[in-house]
């Protein structure tokens, strides 16, 4: 038994090495992935309640050259805690206000922040700067933030969200309902619209509690003066439910799934050859 033990530890140890291994490696290839060009942007329809597209939401992909594309699920976490996370920031927000400039219907553009790029002293500056680079008017950007980095520090959070606001930009609460706000909280800052957590729609329909969570997040949001919208729909079940319960605007699978946006002048280019 004592032999096996140690056999179990010694394995259980490889394991461990092997894991440790693989991360250092995706550490490795991740600060070299924005210079050698292996990440792109993948765009998923947002849409009012009443069938309109209004918006599609900035979502990043990873082409490693060995393993695939890599969700940002998996490696975000790795790039925040090694530091690459901002120039993967940077690249994120100018590219997707490259792109959404050159659509050809005049939609707004939705990019993710992660908690340190929020963090940091100049995200105002550099918000400007791509909107300057990429011609794109300053209200077809949004910005997508988590409750997370709200509660860290409010007054802080609060004079960069207003430096945000006045350059013309929107602000969205992303995620909301998995972090810890309430209304007087929210009341300090200046948001745009609110985004219920996936977890609470993938819950509608089973769970009384996730339908009530909702019907308060839309009750919240309402008496703030600010719209709704559902994240991760995917059944016509969850669909009529929001609609019912007065969401204002609608993202998931059901409606569409992240995917390449072509430039309207790479259509153009086409149709011509
Ligand atoms: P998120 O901001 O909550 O984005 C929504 C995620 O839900 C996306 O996953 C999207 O593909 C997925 N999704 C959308 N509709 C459905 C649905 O109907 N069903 C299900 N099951 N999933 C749905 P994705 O693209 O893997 O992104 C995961 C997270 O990674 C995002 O969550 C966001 O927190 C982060 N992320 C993505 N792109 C960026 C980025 O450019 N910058 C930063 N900082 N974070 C990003
Ligand atoms: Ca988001
Ligand atoms: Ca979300
Ligand atoms: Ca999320």
């Amino acid at each position: 038994a004592k032999h096996e033990g140690r056999g179990a530890i010694r394995l259980f140890t490889s394991a461990m090495d092997q894991q440790l291994r693989d991360r250092r490696a995706l550490e490795h290839d991740l600060r070299l992935a924005v210079e050698r060009g292996e990440f792109y942007l993948e765009y998923q329809p947002q849409h009012h309640r009443d069938g309109t597209l209004m918006a599609y939401e900035a979502l990043v992909r990873w082409r490693h050259p060995l393993r695939g594309v890599i969700p940002p699920g998996e490696f975000i976490p790795i790039a925040e805690q090694s530091g690459a996370i901002a120039q993967i920031d940077d690249w994120v927000l100018m590219e997707a206000c490259r792109e959404a400039a050159s659509w050809d219907q005049p939609l707004r553009v939705a990019v993710n922040v992660s908690a340190a790029q929020f963090r940091r002293e100049n995200l105002d500056a550099q918000v400007r700067r791509a909107l300057r680079e990429s011609g794109l008017p300053a209200a077809r950007l949004e910005l997508e933030i988590t409750e997370g980095v709200l509660i860290e520090e409010v007054p802080r959070a609060r004079r960069t969200m207003q430096s945000l606001k006045s350059l013309g930009i929107l602000i969205a609460l992303d995620d909301f309902g998995t972090g810890y706000s309430s209304l007087s909280y929210l009341e300090a800052f200046p948001l745009d619209r609110i985004k219920v957590d996936r977890s609470f729609v993938a819950a509608l329909g089973q769970s009384e509690r996730s339908l009530a969570i909702v019907r308060a997040v839309i009750g919240l949001a309402h008496g703030l003066g600010v719209p709704v919208l559902a994240e991760g729909i995917e059944t016509e079940a969850q669909m009529s439910l929001l609609v019912q319960e007065g969401c204002d605007e609608m993202q998931g699978y059901l409606l569409g799934r992240p995917r390449r946006l072509e430039a309207a002048a790479e259509k153009v280019r086409r149709a011509a050859s």
